[in-house]
C-alpha cells in the first residue's frame, strides 16, 4: 500500500518551467475570445444603417474590435445589429433571422427606431424590437453617431467577456427565451 511519501511530482520538461505558465478559467479565455471576435449581422433598414457604414469605414474602423467580418448569413453571425425603423410587417422576418442565428447570439438595438419606434408612433411601426426578440444593448440617438455604435459594441463586449460559457443553458436565459416563445 502506498502512502503520500511515495508520491513524486514529475519534473517539468526543459523549457517550460518558470515564467510563461499561468492558470486561468475556461470561462475567462472563452469570454475573451468571443468578446473580441463578434461577427455582426447588420439588419439595416434606414438612416441608422448609414451611420453603421461610417462605423465600418477606415476612420472609425470597427476592425479594431474584431468585428469587421460582416455576415449576411445568420448562422455565421454572433451579433445582430438592428438599425432603422422596423415595420410591423417586417417583425416576423427579423424574428426569423434571430431564430436562425446559432447560440451564443447577442442583439444590439441601434438608434431610437430599433429601441422604441423612435418618432414613428404610428399603427405600422414596431415600437421597439424587444417586442419580438430579446435585446442585450440599446444604443440611443436619432441617429447615433459612430462613436455611440462603437460604445454599444464595447458594452456588449463587457457582457460577453463576463458571462459564463454555459450562460445560454442557465435557467434565467431559458426563461427569457420562453417569454419570447422561442425554443
Ligand atoms: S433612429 Fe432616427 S436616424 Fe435612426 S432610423 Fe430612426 S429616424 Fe433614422
Amino acid at each position: 500500500m502506498s502512502n503520500s511519501k511515495d508520491i513524486k511530482l514529475v519534473d517539468a520538461p526543459p523549457g517550460v518551467e518558470g515564467s510563461g505558465f499561468f492558470a486561468t478559467q475556461l470561462d475567462t479565455v472563452v469570454g475573451m475570445a468571443r468578446a473580441n471576435s463578434l461577427w455582426p449581422l447588420p439588419f439595416a433598414t434606414s438612416c441608422c444603417g448609414i451611420e453603421f457604414m461610417a462605423t465600418m469605414a477606415s476612420h472609425y474602423d470597427v476592425a479594431r474590435f474584431g468585428s469587421e467580418r460582416m455576415s449576411f448569413s445568420p448562422r455565421q453571425a454572433d451579433m445582430l445589429l438592428v438599425m432603422g425603423t422596423i415595420a410591423k410587417k417586417m417583425a416576423p422576418i427579423l424574428r426569423q433571422v434571430y431564430e436562425q442565428m446559432a447560440e451564443p447570439r447577442w442583439v444590439i438595438a441601434v438608434g431610437a427606431c430599433a429601441s422604441s419606434g423612435g418618432v414613428f408612433d404610428t399603427y405600422s411601426v414596431l415600437q421597439g424590437i424587444d417586442k419580438v426578440i430579446p435585446v442585450d444593448v440599446y444604443v440611443p440617438g436619432c441617429p447615433p453617431r459612430p462613436e455611440q455604435i462603437l460604445d454599444g459594441i464595447m458594452r456588449l463586449q463587457d457582457i460577453v467577456r463576463s458571462e459564463s460559457v454555459r450562460r445560454r443553458n442557465s435557467p434565467e436565459y431559458q426563461e427569457l427565451m420562453a417569454s419570447y416563445n422561442i425554443t
